[in-house]
């Protein structure tokens, strides 16, 4: 039987690793590798995958999911039923002039939606990670590349403690290894591999770790991710404002396709349904404060970014 090994590649530490355990245990012929380009990534990122791809001499293809179709979709449905569910024609019309796709995966999903992505529905991983994949995995197979897939996804147990705990018990997401049907098998051979095991297998291969690493970021996905935490968002603020500004200009254009004509990136900091402190400017002002979200924190806002602060040791 003919098997495909395809590598989805973040530009982050872990799937790095995986793609040097691929090559080294397959070759690169047997190999595939795609990059899921969320359109929210930060540049120094779109950047290493291109240095991955040179650096280990295989092609890294892009995948970019595409929410035209259903954006188109969702203005006939506000023009349709809105008005029968007490929205005024103006705001109708406002919506209608704001569902307008931009190309950009992350923002034309959100306008799809209406409204940003959550932890409690984290529904940007499956639209513009894993279905985008999957359909380029079963792709390989309907065309006759082979008759089945391994899909090596670069997951580790201790990677965080929520992950830890929310895959504690579930069984499935724990196994390196499974069917997932049509000929399609997820691998993943790196569960219970350490930070420095992945850093160590890449530099194996003389593959230098995304430089995001040593500009203090502990993951190098979306720009910002909606997992961050409150020192990454106070890190990303210093370090990349433009970000900032970006997802500030994205909360209007989404903010003008939703019902309530209101969208923010994070949820309110605080906790409540207060409206006037959600927005990427209030999270931000509240991640320079202290504990307890009250008093500012003028050592963490005004220090300089040090020349590295990542958190795996690699300037050690
Ligand atoms: S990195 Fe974060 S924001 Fe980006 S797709 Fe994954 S969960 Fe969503």
């Amino acid at each position: 039987m003919s098997i495909l090994h395809v590598v989805s590649v973040s530009g982050g530490k872990d799937s790095a690793a995986t793609a040097v355990l691929a090559i080294e245990q397959h070759g690169r012929e047997a190999c595939r590798f795609a990059f899921a380009d969320t359109g929210n990534e930060h540049e120094t990122t779109i950047a290493h995958v291109a240095y991955m791809a040179r650096h280990l001499g295989v092609e890294i293809v892009t995948l970019r999911a595409s929410f035209e179709r259903e954006i188109v979709a969702k203005r006939e449905y506000v023009r349709e039923h809105w008005p029968a569910k007490g929205v005024s024609a103006a705001d109708c019309a406002r919506a209608i002039a704001a569902l307008v796709p931009t190309g950009n995966p992350f923002l034309d999903l959100c306008l799809w939606k209406g409204r940003f992505p959550s932890r409690r529905a984290q529904f940007c991983t499956e639209q513009l990670k894993t279905l985008p994949l999957t359909e380029y995995q079963l792709g390989l197979i309907d065309r006759g590349e082979a008759e089945a897939v391994w899909s090596w996804q670069g997951v580790r147990l201790d990677e965080s403690e929520s992950r830890r705990s929310r895959l504690q018990g579930t069984g499935a997401c724990v196994r390196s290894f499974e069917a997932v049907g049509g000929g399609l098998f997820n691998h993943r051979p790196i569960l219970r591999w350490s930070a420095a095991d992945t850093f160590e297998a890449a530099a194996c291969y003389g593959l230098a770790p995304n430089p995001l690493y040593r500009q203090g970021m502990t993951r190098v996905g979306c720009m910002p991710c909606i997992n961050a935490a409150k020192d990454e968002v106070l890190e990303i603020s210093k370090r990349f404002p433009g970000h900032i500004d970006r997802i500030a200009y994205w909360e209007t254009l989404v903010a003008g396709a939703s019902r309530r004509m209101e969208a923010s990136f994070f949820p309110d900091p605080h906790g409540d349904a207060h409206l006037n402190r959600r927005g990427i400017r209030n999270v931000v002002a509240w991640s320079q404060t202290k504990r307890g979200g009250q008093n500012l924190d003028w050592i963490r806002i005004t220090e300089e970014p040090r020349a590295c602060e990542s958190a795996y040791g690699l300037c050690e």
